[in-house]
This record gives C-alpha cells, sequence and structure tokens, in this order.
C-alpha cells in the first residue's frame, strides 16, 4: 500500500500538465499532510489513469500540482450497478463506501413502499464514492444517482441488462418472510446460469419488499430472484454479500481474459 497519497482529480492528466485541485485538497495537501514543493502525489481522474505528480510550488493556499509519469494506464471498473432503497444516514453511507470499494459503477437509491428514509444527500454519498475510490485504489468513481421510485427505475429499464433482485421472501403471504414455498434459488447457482455483461443488483429497505413488489419484480423477464441463504441478513449486509458474489463469480475478482 504506498504512502503517496492518492487524489481524484477533474482535470486532464498528461505530462506536465497541471492538476485542478478544490480548496479541500489543496487544504489536505499542505495543512493535513503538510506536504511542500518537490513531494509527490499521485492522481486520476477516471479517463486517463494514474499519474505520478510532483508539488511545483504553494503559494499561499494553491498548490501548483504538475503530472510527471503515468503510473497505470486507465481500466474501468465493471458494469455493475447497485440499486438500493437508502437506510438510516451512517448505513446509507456504508453501503455507498462499500458498493466503491467493491467496483460497482453506478450506486442509485430506489424508493420502494416500505422505504424508511425520505431524503437521500447525493452530494455527501457522491463524497463518500470519492473517498472510497481514491483509498481502494480504482481507477474511475462510482455515479451515485438521484434517488427515484422504483416503479420508475423499472419503467425505463434496458432490459439488456439483468436486474439481480435479493429476494429474502418465499410466496406464502400468511407465513413469516412467506414461508419456504417459491423462494429464490442460492445466488450463486443462478451466477453460474447467467453471462458476464451489463447487471444490477437490488436490495430491499430494513422492512423487506412488499408482496405486491416482489409480485411485480418476479414478473419482469430480466429480473432474476436470488437467495442470499437461510438468514435475513441486514440490508447492508446484503449488499455487501450480493456485491461480493457477483464479483468473484462473473466480475473482475477473476483473472480478465
Ligand atoms: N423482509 C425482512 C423483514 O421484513 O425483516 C428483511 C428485509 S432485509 C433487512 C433487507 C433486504 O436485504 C431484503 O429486502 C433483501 O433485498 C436483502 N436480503 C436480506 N436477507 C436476504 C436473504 N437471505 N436472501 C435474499 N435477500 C436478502
Amino acid at each position: 500500500m504506498s504512502a503517496t497519497p492518492r487524489l481524484y482529480v477533474k482535470s486532464d492528466l498528461s505530462a506536465k500538465s497541471y492538476a485542478a485541485l478544490s480548496a479541500d485538497q489543496e487544504k489536505y495537501l499542505t495543512r493535513v499532510l503538510r506536504l511542500k514543493a518537490g513531494d509527490e502525489v499521485r492522481v486520476f481522474n477516471g479517463r486517463d489513469g494514474e499519474w505520478l505528480a510532483i508539488i511545483d510550488e504553494v503559494i499561499g493556499k494553491t498548490v501548483l500540482l504538475k503530472a510527471e509519469r503515468l503510473l497505470k494506464p486507465f481500466s474501468a471498473s465493471e458494469d455493475l450497478w447497485l440499486l438500493f432503497a437508502p437506510l438510516k444516514k451512517t448505513r446509507t453511507d456504508f453501503v455507498v463506501e462499500k458498493a466503491a470499494e467493491l467496483g460497482v459503477s453506478v450506486i442509485r437509491p430506489v424508493m420502494t413502499e416500505r422505504t424508511q428514509a425520505s431524503r437521500v444527500n447525493t452530494d455527501r454519498l457522491q463524497a463518500t464514492a470519492m473517498e472510497a475510490a481514491e483509498q481502494t485504489e480504482r481507477q474511475d468513481l462510482p455515479v451515485v444517482e438521484e434517488p427515484a421510485g422504483l416503479d420508475a427505475v423499472l419503467a425505463g429499464w434496458n432490459p439488456a441488462r439483468t436486474l439481480i433482485f435479493a429476494d429474502e421472501a418465499g410466496d406464502d403471504e400468511e407465513a413469516d418472510w412467506g414461508g419456504e414455498h417459491g423462494r429464490a434459488e442460492p445466488m450463486l447457482d443462478v451466477l453460474k446460469t447467467l453471462k458476464p455483461g451489463p447487471a444490477a443488483i437490488l436490495i430491499g429497505p430494513e422492512g423487506g419488499f412488499s408482496p405486491e413488489e416482489r409480485k411485480m419484480l418476479r414478473s419482469l423477464e430480466f429480473v432474476t430472484p436470488v437467495s442470499l441463504g437461510p438468514r435475513i441478513l441486514r440490508a447492508e449486509t446484503a449488499a455487501v454479500s450480493a456485491l461480493t458474489l457477483w464479483q468473484a463469480a462473473l466480475g473482475d475478482w477473476r483473472p480478465r481474459s
């Protein structure tokens, strides 16, 4: 793990180009890390790869950071989305941070019938995703989209993207969690039947999906219900588990062919 700080920047990166830093980033480099002229910083922008940059000069609060040489060519994360019903603040932050570490490219908060969080601060979540992307050494940032209702998300869905629906319930509306009948197949078995390609994983709220939502989801051609085992997982545990299984079975935890 390199001790050289790593920052996401928006500007283009090429040899001798200057990286545009935010005021917070300049403060972090000079006040927190106490870096000065001649010190090194790694920068990436989600397009041009990761560059080694040198602090040319610090003038007051401004840091002139010049890209010197390419360290790693750009490589995109898998085309994997996470759709989840927003949770309480810290748990939502946790889901976003883990999704960034687990290589998700789009994070979409989805409002379902039983979603408890009424609003989502996407700016804060995008900042959380950026920090996690810097730490996890990925070459791009996950995009945190504005929250949308489940129906609206499904109405505009591109059927070429498999929607893996983490469904903890069975079909018996009288029994706890729908009883045993109609339960989804184990996720790992289902993944073995899927071709690698664009995918999304859908995780419900603390109170789960309503019977009507489950019925609607299971009626859609592009939806694949999966089970994450015999226990009821917290939504954040379910998100990490499902993303882990997908990356291990179909994603970049396997050597790229
Ligand atoms: N329905 C349960 C209830 O009423 O307590 C709990 C919902 S669980 C806390 C939140 C979400 O995590 C579920 O909607 C589902 O997407 C996912 N999940 C949790 N455990 C799961 C399991 N064993 N199999 C599949 N998905 C699961």
